[in-house]
């Protein structure tokens, strides 16, 4: 039987499921004095989705969460497609078993989607009314920056119980210092130009190497120091094809007869195809190739870096609903677990850190 609770501040129906395991349920608005806080700030079932771009590492949060939510005794219910499947109902029980052999396994089995519909308040009524309908206590969202700001927008409006577990390989998110996927995208991208680099000594060419960041130099900066880049672009700074150039002719005259330069996607000279172009029609002296790494990024078994990482915040999120965190994105920030509000978490922006880059240069002279 489930009982329903109409919250004292919000015209919400949230229905308190009991362990019958049914799907049929009440709606009855009972006034508030007759539930005691406690019992209102029950969960006894958590949703667990990933959202947004997929990320090496999922997987061991998802099962992190089923296992500590298990050990907890709440009932875990996973859904597929993340907001996509809470709009369409997918949801699926989870059991310790469900979980079992993924922890090494790259992709998210729960899938994952980005909803346009859960950018409407249409969609999101409809997602809110079937966690009640299936009993859905909490939720814990595992993606990215937009993840989080839907979230936001779904527990703002219904007084929903949701915590975040950072799962992106940008790793753009304030309130971590890393993200869930961003470690095994680094090494998949040194792995690559590692490679390259054996091509482009062999042949004295310069190779543009294009790696994913939009927004963000995360990926491009610390894969470009470990693979010894002569140039790293960013987002985030002007890039000067003439100073880039200058640099290019620097090498040539030291005898360097090949190089590599990485370019993230969002640099504002373009992607590597264009930054390759715009210097090959000033300085011609190198033989130029472009290699696109691509959505070989997101893929791959998790280092076990982010394995850690992700067991650790997905405990840390099941335990954080526990104790009464709402809203919240969980985090490590210098080895501590810290529970950022998601308003805090998508406004501010991660910045890299300048040094680093200024650092490179110096060192790939
Ligand atoms: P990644 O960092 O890998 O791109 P992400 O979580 O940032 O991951 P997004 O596509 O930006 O990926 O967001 C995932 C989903 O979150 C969107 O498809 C959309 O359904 C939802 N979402 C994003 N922003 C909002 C918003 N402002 N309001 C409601 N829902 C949102």
């Amino acid at each position: 039987m489930l009982c329903c609770v109409k919250f004292a501040n919000s015209h919400a129906l949230h229905l308190i499921p009991d362990h019958s395991h049914q799907m049929a349920y009440k709606r009855k608005t009972v006034p508030l004095s007759y539930y005691k806080i406690s019992e209102m700030n029950t969960i006894r079932k958590i949703g667990v989705l990933t959202s947004g771009g997929d990320a090496p590492g999922m997987n061991a949060a998802i099962r992190a969460v089923v296992r500590a939510g298990v050990y907890e005794k709440y009932e875990i219910t996973g859904i597929c497609r993340g907001y996509e499947g809470l709009i369409n109902n997918e949801f699926t029980p989870l059991y310790r078993h469900s979980v079992s052999n993924i922890i090494q396994r790259g992709g998210t089995i729960l899938k994952t989607a980005r909803s346009e519909r859960f950018m409407t308040e249409e969609g999101r009524e409809l997602a809110h009314q079937n966690l009640i309908k299936a009993g859905v206590d909490a939720l814990i969202v595992i993606g990215g920056d937009g993840t989080f700001r839907g979230a936001m927008a779904l527990g703002n409006t219904y007084q929903y119980p949701v915590v975040g577990v950072p799962g992106t390989i940008d790793n753009d998110l304030y309130g971590t210092d890393f993200t869930i996927g961003y470690d095994t995208a680094i090494n998949t991208v040194v792995e690559v130009v590692d490679k390259l680099r054996d091509t482009a000594a062999s042949h004295d060419r310069l190779f543009f190497v294009e790696v994913m960041g939009r927004d963000a130099g995360f990926i491009a900066l610390r894969s470009g120091i470990a693979c010894g880049a002569e140039e790293i672009l960013v987002p985030e700074t002007e890039t000067s094809i003439d100073d880039l150039i200058a640099k290019l002719e620097n090498d040539y005259r030291e005898n360097k007869t090949s190089g590599i330069i990485i370019v993230a996607e969002g640099d504002d000279q373009g992607g590597a195809f264009d930054v390759a172009k715009k210097v090959k029609e000033k300085f011609s002296f190198y033989d130029t190739r472009v290699s696109i790494i691509g959505h070989m990024q997101r893929g791959g078994s998790p280092t076990c870096m982010d394995r850690v990482l992700a067991s650790t915040l997905g405990y840390e999120a099941v335990m954080a609903l526990k104790k009464g965190e709402r809203g919240v994105m969980v985090g490590q920030i210098n080895k501590v677990i810290a529970c950022t509000p998601f308003e805090k978490a998508t406004k501010h922006h991660l910045e890299i850190n300048k040094n680093m880059l200024k650092m490179a240069r110096i060192l790939s002279l």
